[in-house]
């Protein structure tokens, strides 16, 4: 934060200047209405995609990617053509000595960077990259589905080349994939993350080997069959005693659960059930509301503009995972939503003691597919990602090694080897939709920052696990919303961890949490870790 001391001196007088300068500046108003029509073309475009994932018969599929990819280079010429770079520049002396904090200043900030990163890259390029990812998309469908990496190896070959020359219109990096990190978590780079992963692996490795050498836990009160309506409709309820409110939001079911929203008051989320495990759509939907949240607590000034979303993949994983596991897999919350869930599905689960449910839904074990991980072993998933992206964009492994360099990290970090490519490299979709590079450290980072997070708001207010006991969670959510939500995307993800934690992302608090949770649930003596 260098700014915050000089932001903390303010006289009065720029104070005056800033309140003349949001309200009458021409060049100001004209700023806002060209990044107002950007991000309606944008949420055109989003809601697109929503209609392409939930509801368009398949026969639309040709049509629909013409049509984001022409909203897409819309949106990316309107940014470019100059115009906006030229507001920002007769814009950068009157306003430079508003307050780091004020929305304004936030966004000409975040606008620079948006219009200078956009600038490098050559819209020829981007509809190049547009065309060949959504090929190899439908091609990754058909390997998947018939356990034929070969026949996407020369798809995502391309891939890799147009990643490096992505990553090459950004000269300066130490590391190549450094500007496809900071595309999504801004200010991250391949070192840093690098440091911050080896020191949590080093923790990770002996908690997961530790509980392998346990008896395993029962977990089939989960595997019974729960008709898909009676799971949807169970879900739903409980997301609206959350806060989840169906005025400014909905939910619909897709086959790769994410969120999108069209304004700070219409953010669909969407979820996926299997009939003979209850776990699926439950915690998906937990975890797209947490992510619901961070769109829905945005300050109302930052709709339509470039500060509306959440900071970082990073961060807005922190949320779904707070929500999904700090708070939904937890002994409180089940005490409050067990015997809700006990009338809901009576023949499944009456008999089921709470305890037996909560260890069930907190199993570690060893697996070789990344989205149903617990929470112990998920992150050696995400390591096992990142590191191979690293040695593809450096050139150490080849596309054609990629499966048995895959399947070798799965035997000697997690014990498995996958039976099949369909359950081994191609379970992803990520490096097949987009780039390689930058795809997945967001969601460890997020586990980090959730911890933090959650640890920020315990110290706050030490009575949430007793208010969540009661099925309420105005404490926890109205102090995520003052200190995170509210700000959109005006701070760093650096600046709001010192912000709102007082620290810098660390690999302790997540530490502590797995400590604390597994080593009560599988009874081992893991020594605490201090603060
Ligand atoms: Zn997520």
């Amino acid at each position: 934060m260098p700014n915050q001391a000089r932001a903390d001196d303010r006289c009065m007088l720029s104070t005056i200047a800033m309140q003349t300068l949001e309200k009458t500046h021409p060049k100001l108003t004209e700023l806002k209405k060209r990044l107002a029509e950007i991000d309606d073309i944008n949420c055109a475009a989003s809601l697109l995609y929503w209609d392409q994932a939930t509801y368009m018969p398949l026969g639309g599929a040709t049509a629909r990617g013409r049509q984001l990819a022409t909203l897409r280079q819309l949106a990316h010429a309107k940014l470019t053509d100059g115009a906006i770079a030229q507001l920002l520049e007769d814009l950068s002396t009157d306003a430079a000595d508003l307050p780091y904090d004020s929305d304004t200043a936030a966004l000409l900030r975040i606008t620079r960077r948006q219009v200078e990163r956009a600038t490098k890259v050559p819209n020829s390029f981007m509809a190049e990259l547009s065309k060949h990812r959504a090929e190899t998309y439908q091609v990754w469908a058909k390997a998947r589905e018939s356990n034929s990496f070969a026949l996407v190896q020369p798809y995502l070959e391309k891939t890799l080349e147009l990643s490096r020359e992505w990553a090459n219109f950004f000269p300066g990096y130490d590391h190549i994939a450094d500007p496809l990190i900071d595309a999504s978590d801004h200010g991250m780079k391949a070192a840093t993350i690098q440091a911050i992963f080896a020191e949590l692996r080093s923790q990770l490795v002996p908690v997961v080997q530790a509980i392998t050498e346990q008896p395993p836990i029962a977990d089939h009160c989960l595997k019974q069959f729960f008709p898909e309506a009676d799971q949807l409709a169970f879900s739903l309820k409980l997301i609206q005693q959350m806060g989840f409110s169906l005025d400014r939001g909905r939910q619909d079911k897709t086959l790769h659960p994410f969120m999108t929203n069209f304004s700070i008051n219409d953010v669909r989320i969407t979820t996926r059930v299997q009939e003979q495990n209850f776990s699926e759509c439950l915690f998906s939907t937990l975890h797209e509301m947490g992510h619901a949240f961070y769109e829905l607590g945005n300050a109302p000034a930052l709709e339509n503009t470039p500060l509306a979303g959440g900071i970082s993949s990073g961060v807005h994983e922190s949320q779904s995972r707070l929500w999904e596991n700090m708070v939904g897999r937890s002994r409180p919350f089940w005490r409050y939503a067990y015997p809700q869930l006990q009338a809901a599905f009576p023949a499944q689960l009456q008999s089921v003691p709470l305890e037996t449910f909560y260890r069930a839904i907190n199993k570690v074990s060893p697996s070789l597919i990344r989205t149903d991980a617990d929470e112990v072993t998920y992150n050696l998933h995400v390591m096992i990602r990142f590191d191979l992206e690293l040695a593809l964009l450096e050139g150490s492994l080849s596309i054609r090694e990629l499966p048995d360099a895959w399947n070798e990290r799965y035997r000697s970090d997690l014990g498995l080897v996958p039976d099949s490519d369909s359950n081994g490299v191609l379970q992803d979709v990520h490096w097949y939709s987009g780039c390689i590079g930058g795809a997945f450290q967001g969601y460890t980072l997020g586990n980090l920052m959730s911890a933090q997070f959650f640890e920020a708001a315990l110290k706050a207010h030490p009575n949430i696990p007793q208010q969540l006991e009661q099925g309420d969670f105005e404490s926890l959510s109205h102090w995520l919303q003052t200190n995170l939500y509210q700000h959109g995307r005006k701070f760093t993800a650096e600046e709001i961890m010192v912000r709102v934690t007082g620290q810098p992302l660390g690999t302790k608090p997540l530490m502590r949490y797995i400590h604390k949770k597994f080593g009560e649930l599988y009874d081992l003596p893991l020594t605490a870790i201090a603060a």
